[in-house]
């Protein structure tokens, strides 16, 4: 079997801050009312077709905690568990450490470890659009633009007011950006500086034979010259699934 490679989005509810006043210089808060949370998880499988949600009211604890999000964290937990790789988009500075600080907070212990690719951080190495926000990305490589939302009115009603009608929206916003992320990330993979090398969660008598692209597993690669790495002159090879450049035995 090959890595269990996850594609994740997370939505977060506002801290809730109180304050003697509502603008500056005086707006600084005083004291936190409700600190943030974890509203909804949208995730793939890289070997399914379809995102997935995880919310609040898909748990029982919803009807009378509307802001406990243990339930929820367990289930995440559990994903992360699973995955050998987790995609997201600002991932590495945003998602997984959010996870991490409710996970903590709610008394979870650390998952199995697992890698992150973060599509921010291949964008900003290999490209200059003019914004790595996903949005921008999508509609650059026209794969795509995240569902346009009403922001923090969306997040009020969803938080505070806790209209089912709003979730519904959140939903569909959150599992858009999920899918807009698998198409991005896609597209922008064999750009990648140090893409893990997909190959290796594989057992040596499941690889396919040939030299494999790391990137994409595709065995339809072929033999393009040489490239000196790690002191060594090495075969070097092209992937013609996904474009990908990478070095083999040395020459
Ligand atoms: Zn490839």
């Amino acid at each position: 079997m090959g890595p269990k490679v996850l594609f994740i989005d997370i939505e977060t509810a506002p801290v809730i801050l109180a304050s003697w006043a509502t603008r500056p210089p005086y707006a600084d808060a005083v004291y936190v009312l409700r600190d943030t949370y974890i509203l909804m998880a949208s995730y793939k499988w890289a070997d399914e077709r379809t995102v997935k949600t995880i919310a609040l009211p898909d748990f029982p604890r919803y009807r009378r905690h509307k802001h406990d999000d243990t339930h929820l964290c367990r289930a995440i937990h559990k994903l992360l568990d699973t995955a050998d790789i987790c995609i997201a988009h600002n991932g590495d500075a945003f998602d997984v450490k959010k996870i991490n600080s409710r996970l903590i907070t709610n008394g979870f212990k650390p998952p199995s470890p697992y890698k992150t690719i973060d599509t921010l951080k291949i964008s900003r190495g290999a490209f200059k659009f003019d914004s790595n926000k996903l949005d921008n990305i999508g509609r650059y490589l026209k794969e795509g633009r995240k569902l346009p939302n009403t922001g923090a009115a969306l997040w009020k009603s969803v938080c505070e007011d806790h209209d089912p009608k709003a979730w519904k929206t959140m939903r569909r916003y959150c599992k858009q950006d999920t899918a807009l992320l698998a198409r991005v990330y896609e597209r922008i993979k064999p750009w990648a500086k140090n893409h893990p090398d997909m190959g290796l969660y594989r057992a040596y008598r499941d690889r396919p034979p040939g030299v494999p692209c790391p990137t994409c597993e595709s065995t339809n690669t072929q033999r393009r010259g040489v490239i000196v790495k790690l002191k060594m002159r090495r075969h070097r090879h092209h992937c013609q699934a996904c474009g990908t450049w990478f070095s083999g035995k040395p020459v």
